[in-house]
């Protein structure tokens, strides 16, 4: 048996988003720009994907662009800010953000782009007044996350898009966790530009979307006459079919869906803080999203737990990411001041809609076993104190 609480890294496929891709992998291969009626039928099933992704992201259809992953969303969004203002080169960001943001941000401060990395607090909070004092007369765009895909924690994106709004500093916001587990909001509410993903909504890997403002001015990364001129390239038809059967989903079922995931995570994180020494949330534990937990186990290295817990059919992920053959401990542990060794001792465990109450059981038995194992496997520095 797998139990798998890896929801952050990626969602299987539900049923009903699988069903409504069907056709579109098979009889209905039409290309929606072409004119006869298969092409006029492909055509339509987009418009209705897009209205669907719309509704969940609080903005208009035709805000909508359909892209390939939320990295080329995100990419695209910043790009975009850049290009359409040669005279501001400066972007304000977090020290926290998802990789598809930061890998970008270094490659264009080497070109000259002045990047702000906002600093978080020990619980990964970020201060929007801080965001307030980082923007200059030549900031191009706020870059900021929702919810963060490690931690869980949320960005007061509310009080940000009214900072961003008063100074006239377009605001890109990466959703890609937050959509389907909190209410989101976009366009309608001062936000400009906004990132999706559809890997993380039951949807398959390889689609996602950008929403842009239509108050906002905007230059493609890919060049060509789909998405109204915003997106060149074929549409991916049956993925973007599926993505609009996940919004609606997601959408229609957000509160149940949260109760769920909600509910097991916070039981899972108690009893583990109660029976395991040495354990200790990252995170604030109310400003989060509800179905995360990243937790530190004292005198661990994570890889090895990931290995032991593989072994006994869990999935989940470590607080530290392995490149090319090194492990790296995680940059946002380490932005919330936690030490190298706490952040490499860390998991996160991410709960979803399938999480039943037996995964939470194994759950609940397996990881204090692995904790022990490997801490009787390695007599630590200083001891762990039972509480
Ligand atoms: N932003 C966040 C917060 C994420 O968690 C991820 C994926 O893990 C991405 C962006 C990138 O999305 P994709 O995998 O669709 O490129």
């Amino acid at each position: 048996m797998t139990v798998y609480l890896d929801y952050n890294a990626t969602t299987p496929v539900a049923p009903e988003v699988f069903e409504a891709m069907r056709p579109w992998l098979t009889t209905e291969f039409g290309n929606p720009s072409s004119a006869y009626p298969l092409g006029r039928k492909a055509a339509a099933a987009l418009e209705e994907a897009r209205a669907a992704v719309a509704a969940l992201a609080g903005c208009e259809p035709s805000e909508v662009i359909f892209t390939s992953c939320g990295t080329e969303s995100i990419v695209t969004a910043i790009l975009s800010c850049l290009e359409l203002d040669p005279d501001r080169r400066h972007i304000v960001t977090s020290t926290v953000e998802h990789s598809a943001t930061l890998k970008l941000c270094e490659r264009l401060a080497r070109k000259g782009v002045e990047v702000t990395l906002l600093p978080v607090d020990s619980r990964g909070r970020l201060e929007p007044e801080a965001v307030r004092e980082a923007v200059r007369d030549d900031t191009a765009l706020i870059s900021l996350l929702w919810a963060n895909n490690e931690t869980g924690v949320l960005f007061p994106v509310e009080e940000i898009a009214a900072i961003a709004e008063e100074k006239g500093v377009p605001l890109h916001v990466d959703a890609v966790q937050a959509a389907g587990k909190i209410p989101i909001f976009s366009t309608g509410r001062g936000i400009t530009m906004l990132s999706l993903s559809g890997h993380k909504l039951y949807c398959p890997k390889g689609v996602g979307a950008l929403v842009v403002s239509r108050r906002m001015r905007f230059t493609p990364l890919l060049w060509g006459s789909q998405e109204s001129g915003r997106r060149g390239g074929t549409q991916n038809m049956a993925s973007i079919v599926g993505f609009g059967r996940a919004a609606t989903l997601a959408r229609e079922n957000l509160a149940a869906r949260a109760e769920h995931m909600r509910s097991l995570r916070d039981r899972f994180e108690s009893q583990i803080l109660e029976a395991v020494p040495g354990c200790s949330l990252n995170g604030d534990p109310a400003l989060r999203l509800p179905n995360t937990t990243n937790l530190a186990f004292e005198g661990i290295e994570s890889e090895n737990a990931l290995l032991l817990l593989a072994e006994r059919g869990l999935c989940c992920s470590a607080g530290s990411a392995c490149t090319t053959g090194s492990v790296h401990a995680s940059h946002v542990l380490r932005a919330m001041g936690r030490s190298e060794a706490q952040a490499r001792a860390s998991l996160r465990f991410s709960f979803g809609v399938g999480t039943t109450e037996a995964d939470l059981a194994v759950a609940l038995r397996v990881v204090p076993e692995v904790i022990a194992k490997i801490r009787s496997l390695r007599p630590l520095a200083s001891p762990v104190i039972a509480k």
